[in-house]
């Protein structure tokens, strides 16, 4: 199979994707963020996926990141801590590629709506944001407490506006 070949056959399996999903276990992703031979921005990632609550939500006390992300030294095989700088780059670097919301820090990493389907039921609200809702890449929506869905935000009239409808 030539390499044009194959990149049509994903470009196809990827249109057939859609919305489909499939699952992660929390406990085994939260291990492989330990996992020295990976590389710091995916064991970040895994940890925020295994940790993430109501609306993708992963909050932190101060340090606790730090703490959770050792540092791994291949080479010498070492055990140390990533410095407040350093985290904040993998964390920027996550938010480039859109696999972490905007608004995430080392006092809360948010997985995005669209890339994880986080099933969490108890609403509780994250202590650094002060919300649970869920960031789906442009804007931060509420979710249905009982279904788990996005709420679709309320309808406009055609005028836009719909209090003059009421009005007249
Ligand atoms: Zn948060």
């Amino acid at each position: 199979m030539t390499l044009r070949t194959r990149r049509s056959v994903h470009a196809g399996s990827w249109r057939k994707l859609g919305q489909s999903w499939n699952r992660i276990y929390r406990r085994p992703a939260q291990r492989a963020s330990l996992e020295p031979a990976l590389s710091p921005d995916f064991r970040l990632w895994l940890l925020a996926v295994s940790l993430a609550k109501a609306g993708g939500h992963a909050p932190f006390d101060n340090g606790e990141l730090a703490t959770m992300l050792p540092k791994f030294n291949r080479t010498t095989g070492e055990v140390g801590q990533y410095g407040s700088r350093a985290l904040n780059k993998i964390i920027e670097r996550l938010i480039d590629a859109d696999m972490l919301a905007p608004s995430s820090s080392s006092r809360c990493l948010v997985v995005p709506m669209h890339k994880v389907d986080v099933h969490e039921t108890e609403r509780t609200l994250c202590p650094e944001h002060r919300h649970n809702l869920a960031w789906n890449g442009i804007s931060w929506c509420e979710i249905d407490q009982r279904t788990g869905y996005v709420i679709p935000p309320p309808k406009r009239s055609a005028n836009g506006n719909e209090s003059l409808r009421h009005a007249a």
